[in-house]
């Protein structure tokens, strides 16, 4: 903005209409650091946002997840930040190539994750719920869900309703949790675990 022309009454004069014009500019308090879309309900709504994927991914490589801890948040960041993965089930699908593109990461390293990554295939069913990060669902209460529900399919068809009875779902996370099995990269995620050997009726 012209400042350096700009007098102390044309600055008074000007300030109502700047007020109006930042208050169109920022519709509604902090943004996410990553990729500044405005936070709803203290997360970032963008789906492909690399924070959240970043935390997704670290999630699921934590040992009471998915246990793959060579795979560490250096490279969770990255493999977010270039878009090479969105969702859990893309790791799985990485090629050489994609991983060349990973700074610092050794063979040798590569190696212990693919390792890893490949024993994480089977996994207890609560492990396994906890590494897809559903909202509210923590490590006590993906053992909770399974143990009331059965498995992680049973869950995807379980009604709202049917979760409240569950001590400490309230409404909001009870459709919370409905609503994860029907988003699109939801799906997706599941559909490609799916494709590579992971079990959801157990
Ligand atoms: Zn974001």
């Amino acid at each position: 903005m012209g400042s350096t022309n700009t007098n102390t009454t044309e600055r008074r004069m000007f300030l109502p209409f700047q007020a109006v014009a930042n208050f169109f500019k920022e519709p509604g308090g902090p943004k996410c650091p990553e990729c500044a879309s405005v936070i709803i309900d203290d997360a970032c709504p963008n789906l492909d946002c690399p924070l959240k994927v970043t935390e997704w991914i670290t999630r699921w490589c934590s040992p009471e997840a998915l246990n793959i801890p060579g795979l560490g948040q250096p490279e969770a960041e990255q493999l977010a930040k270039l878009r090479l993965v969105l969702h859990p089930g893309e790791l799985y699908g990485l090629s050489p190539g994609d991983w060349a593109r990973i700074e610092g990461v050794s063979a040798d390293q590569l190696d212990e994750i693919q390792r890893q990554m490949e024993a994480s295939k089977s996994p207890k069913p609560s492990a396994l719920l906890h590494g897809l990060r559903l909202p509210g669902v923590s490590a006590s209460m993906a053992k909770r869900l399974i143990e009331e529900i059965g498995s992680i399919d049973s869950l995807q068809e379980t009604k709202p309703k049917r979760l409240q009875e569950i001590d400490g779902i309230d409404e909001a996370m009870a459709f919370g949790v409905y609503r994860w099995f029907r988003d699109s990269v939801n799906k997706q995620a599941l559909k490609m675990l799916d494709q590579n050997g992971f079990n959801f009726t157990d």
